[in-house]
């Protein structure tokens, strides 16, 4: 059972454009990082009635792992290794960029809604020049425990094993509930853990209280903070576990980069705007391109 309450950080709103609502709970001054997971985007839900959806042109990324989970709508990922990918519900579609890649993303307006979460996960030290690839991940474990449905997106959880690629000890857990229902949720020793929610809320109940989360914050526990994690989660709710272990070495994120050493973060700012071919380009190379910000450290 655990007393004591998590880390409450406070999600920032940003636009996607066109009114396009995200909440963004990683990076936080409070907590940089959640294992290697280093940004979260919760993207909706928005009604395609409404808006245009996400139509994000090509931009490049190093040294990062973007990762993609859908629960409405879909996306076309396109990038500059010639991969066309069509996301959908239940999927998962993870790039990794290593020493450089280009994508775009362009939501269809085949859904009535939109809603999905954006991670990154920073690729360690010794890996962050590695070849970019990209994979689809099309079916994942799913199972049924107390109430709950299961899916597993990273990592291993009871006796299951997730099959996306990552290069360093994560979990990515989806978890949904049709009734309210009391969840107590295994933690692996030496790994820090974040809860945030994608639908409804929960509530952590300690010795003194109990406080309630719902998609405006994220709940954060250090390594080795509890034994379990037991929440009370209402009906109809859409929750995402993410674990891993605490980075040792923490890496610097500068718009869509990440590296461990900030020369790297200018390297590829200088050659992304030298359009060098380091990165390529998306297709016949026509879709917008975003422009770098200036490098503020120089
Ligand atoms: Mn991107």
């Amino acid at each position: 059972m655990s007393f004591e309450h998590p880390l409450r950080i406070d999600a920032r709103m940003t636009d996607l454009g066109d009114g396009m609502q995200v909440h963004r709970t990683l990076p936080s001054r409070l907590q940089r990082t959640v294992g290697a997971w280093c940004f979260l985007d919760h993207v909706g839900p928005v009604d395609m009635a409404h808006h245009t959806g996400m139509h994000v042109g090509q931009h490049p990324h190093i040294g990062l792992q973007t990762f993609t989970w859908m629960l409405s709508g879909e996306i076309w990922h396109r990038d500059s290794l010639g991969t066309e990918q069509l996301i959908r519900p239940g999927q998962i579609n993870l790039m990794t960029a290593g020493r450089g890649i280009v994508h775009t993303e362009d939501s269809q307006a085949t859904a009535d809604s939109l809603h999905l979460a954006q991670l990154w996960i920073a690729l360690p030290a010794h890996l962050q020049d590695m070849e970019p690839h990209f994979a689809h991940y099309p079916h994942l474990p799913q199972w049924e425990e107390q109430g709950a449905q299961y899916t597993l997106l990273v990592g291993q959880y009871a006796s299951y094993q997730a099959p996306t690629q990552v290069y360093s000890p994560l979990l990515g857990l989806d978890i949904a509930v049709e009734h309210a229902q009391t969840l107590h949720l295994v933690v692996q020793p030496g790994f820090e853990y974040a809860l945030q929610t994608l639908v409804g809320g929960f509530v952590l109940t300690s010795a003194q209280d109990a406080q309630r989360y719902d998609t405006s914050a994220l709940a954060y526990w250090p390594a080795d903070a509890a034994s379990s994690l037991v929440l009370d989660v209402e009906a109809g709710s859409r929750l995402l576990l993410l674990g891993g272990e605490p980075l040792s070495q923490k890496p610097t994120m500068w718009w869509n980069f990440v590296a461990y050493e900030k020369e790297r973060i200018a390297q590829a700012q200088q050659d992304w705007q030298a359009a060098s071919p380091r990165f390529g380009v998306v297709g016949d190379g026509k879709a917008t391109r975003i422009a770098a910000p200036a490098i503020p450290w120089r």
